[in-house]
């Protein structure tokens, strides 16, 4: 079984039918880029995975559980299933290292010492370790979305969910945020990403899903998606944002 299914998904705002029926399997260890213009249901999906979104019908099933919003469900599910947002969602009262430490302490009941070796290592993966006594306010937008990225690696998720992480960014610090990914990448992490970057897309991601209209409606392996997309809604999305 995939480590990701996603079968026949709706998805509901009051009258408002948002996601269509998506299916989707992704395997561990695959990276895979979601494009779709604004509004197509990205940031749903995501949100549906991560159990922060009821969905109506149909079923998401990772790593052999189902996800559902049920509150216990979704801590359970915390830890299997990691996210990374464009707005870093730090607390700014607490310093990096107390950032990451929170969620091992509390769920998985690490002592103290434990969840700061566990900061430190997982900041050293993202090239911050020094940064651990460090207040968020006294880190540039990359080095916060680094330290986001660190927070989510600390609980050990099967897969990571990452929502437009750059695009709050100024376009010097896109890069340093991209090259964790890229790194993670190659370490065989699962990673499902909403991105604007569609050379970051193309060149690092196995595979391209193209949402439209709250549907999948393109997908395939990233290089051949892009030399020949085969509906016109993603001709013209592609000749539209490239
Ligand atoms: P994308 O991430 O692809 O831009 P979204 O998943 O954010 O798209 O939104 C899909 C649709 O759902 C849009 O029409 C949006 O206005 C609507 N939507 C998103 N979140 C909410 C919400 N919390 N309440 C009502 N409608 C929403
Ligand atoms: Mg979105």
């Amino acid at each position: 079984m995939a480590l990701v299914n996603i079968d026949q998904v709706h998805k509901y705002y009051g009258d408002l039918h948002v996601l269509k029926g998506v299916d989707l399997k992704i395997n561990a260890g695959e990276v895979v880029s979601i494009i779709g213009r604004s509004g197509s249901g990205k940031s749903t999906l995501l949100r549906c995975m991560n159990g922060l979104e009821a969905y109506q019908e149909g079923a998401i099933i990772v790593d052999n559980k189902e996800v559902s919003s049920d509150e216990k469900q979704v801590r359970l599910l915390a830890r299997s299933v990691g996210m990374v947002f464009q707005s870093f969602n730090l607390f700014p009262h607490l310093t990096v290292g107390e950032n990451i430490m929170l969620a091992p302490k509390l769920v998985l009941k690490l002592s103290s010492k434990e969840a700061r070796e566990l900061a430190l290592d997982k900041l050293t993966k993202v090239g911050l370790a020094e940064k651990i006594d460090e207040y968020p306010d006294c880190l540039s937008g990359g080095q916060q979305q680094r330290v986001a990225i660190a927070r989510a690696l600390a609980m050990s998720p099967k897969v990571l969910l990452c929502d437009e992480i750059t695009s709050a960014l100024d376009p010097e610090l896109v890069g340093e945020v991209l090259r964790v990914l890229e790194q993670l990448a190659a370490d065989g992490m699962t990673l499902i990403l909403v991105t604007h970057e569609m050379n970051f897309a193309r060149d690092v991601g196995d595979r391209v899903v193209f949402m439209h209209q709250g549907k999948v409606w393109e997908s395939g392996p990233a290089k051949a998606v892009f030399a020949q997309p085969s509906t016109p809604e993603l001709q013209s999305f592609i000749s539209a944002v490239l």
